[in-house]
């Protein structure tokens, strides 16, 4: 991405629900990176910073993931084991919910559809939300707020990720919406598709119980926050015509103050490249932010200072 926010390369590389060894997945990460800075050379720029959205509980001024469930990692030093990995660049990480719900209040501000406060929920192998307060994405005290995935809901006594029986997670991640629908649980999410479509009733009855499930725990947590509007984004997004209406329905059950001020459920707007492009998004503000950290000023001129930065002085 590039300082007016425009991408300019992208790679992609998806991996299968059965999430490959850490080592692995890394060294193709570090690669990807790698091979991507040397576009950007050569193109002539300055690589300013990389950033990743990861799921689960990391703290993003050391790069130290605490846990993630579905990805069955736990204490790992994510910027030590990225260069163990080759990766040329120190990489900064963040909850991927968390930088996706960023890429969201910038595609509604591109589409003048910008709302100041809103609950972003993004759904895939796992489920995360963020919650945006007056177009900023609040992340609680240490920045693991929004673990919407592992809140209990009814009918569910299967056994999460994390340990836990009846997360939602067990109802509404890909790989439950695959298994309840008769799929295999790493089977490409287009069968689930063609199964909709023609009205298989167990895809359809998986697709409604991700959606009850996801209501009600929407719910329990717009009583909480007061929220205007829920925004559903990855394959939430995708499924967002056959399990809208349920969420829909849900919260107008089960919230409160839903008959005074309804409650709106909505697709996302950032496409399918959220997490990484809200990513990129955090250091490009962090360079707007603090542009003398990558370019000090020349010799014998006043240095600028951002606000955070700016020295003491010392009055006589
Ligand atoms: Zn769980």
């Amino acid at each position: 991405m590039d300082l007016t926010g425009s991408i300019l390369v992208e790679r992609r590389h998806e991996f299968t629900v059965q999430v490959p060894k850490r080592a692995r997945m890394l060294a193709e990460l570090a690669g990807i990176i790698n091979d991507l800075a040397v576009q950007v050379e050569q193109a002539g720029m300055s690589l300013v910073g990389v950033a990743c959205g990861v799921p689960g509980l990391i703290d993003p001024s050391t790069g130290y993931l605490h846990t993630s469930p579905h990805l069955d990692w736990h204490d790992v030093d994510l910027i030590s084991a990225m260069t163990e990995a080759g990766c040329r660049f120190e990489v900064g990480f963040h909850n991927s919910a968390g930088v996706a719900a960023h890429a969201e209040v910038r595609a509604r501000r591109r589409a003048s559809q910008a709302v100041s406060d809103f609950v972003y929920v993004t759904g895939s192998s796992g489920i995360g939300a963020a919650l945006v307060r007056n177009h900023l994405v609040e992340g609680g005290a240490r920045g693991w707020a929004g673990e919407l995935g592992h809140v209990l809901v009814s009918g569910s006594e299967a056994r999460c990720s994390c340990g836990a029986r009846g997360c939602l997670e067990t109802v509404a991640a890909r790989s439950a919406i695959l298994t309840n629908a008769g799929l295999s649980p790493d089977a490409p999410i287009g069968q689930l598709f063609a199964a909709l479509r023609r009205s298989d009733p167990r895809a359809q009855d998986a697709v409604a119980l991700a959606g009850r499930g996801l209501g009600e725990a929407l719910a329990a947590y717009l009583n909480l926050v007061d929220a205007p509007l829920v925004v559903l984004g990855g394959l939430l997004e995708r499924l967002f015509d056959n399990l809208g209406p349920k969420v829909h329905e849900m919260i107008g059950a089960r919230v409160l103050s839903h008959a005074w001020a309804p409650v709106g459920v909505e697709p996302s707007l950032a496409g399918a490249h959220a997490v990484s492009e809200g990513a990129a998004w955090l250091i490009l503000k962090d360079f707007i932010g603090s542009p003398d950290r990558w370019c000090p000023p020349p010799r014998g001129t006043t240095p600028y200072y951002s606000v955070d930065q700016t020295p003491e002085v010392t009055v006589v």
